[in-house]
């Protein structure tokens, strides 16, 4: 999508510092990190939330929450939390699905 500030990333019109990436998957440190580790763990693929994934969309997914697992032994996470903001209403801003692996020591109850 052109607009789209996450599809810039994955084409390399805008830098990221980035993590991990495979064929499917692209994974970067968040610009404004909210925890001592905040990674964002995206699909290549243009897919907007939850919400809006359709049914052949779902293999994309699972090959995002599988990365993220890859991401955390990559990055010797002894633990951490899975966050996807869905819809305006849910706290969403970018509206390219991403997932925010966060962990650390700044890292609360919920
Ligand atoms: P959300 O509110 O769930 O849509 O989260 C969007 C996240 O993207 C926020 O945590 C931002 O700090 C992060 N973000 C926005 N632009 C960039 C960027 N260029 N590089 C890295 N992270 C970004
Ligand atoms: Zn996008």
């Amino acid at each position: 999508m052109s607009d789209c500030i996450f599809c810039k990333i994955i084409q390399g019109d805008i830098p990221c510092n980035k993590v991990y990436e495979d064929e499917h998957v692209l994974a970067f440190h968040d610009i404004a990190p909210k925890a001592d580790t905040h990674i964002l763990v995206i699909p290549k693929q243009h897919i907007v939330n939850l919400s809006a994934t359709t049914e052949d969309e779902w293999p994309i997914v699972t090959k995002v929450l599988q990365s993220i697992n890859k991401v955390a032994a990559q990055e010797n996470l002894e633990g951490f939390r899975v966050i996807s903001n869905n819809g305006e209403k849910g706290g969403q801003e970018v509206f390219h699905m991403h997932w925010h692996v966060l962990a650390g020591s700044k890292l609360t109850g919920f």
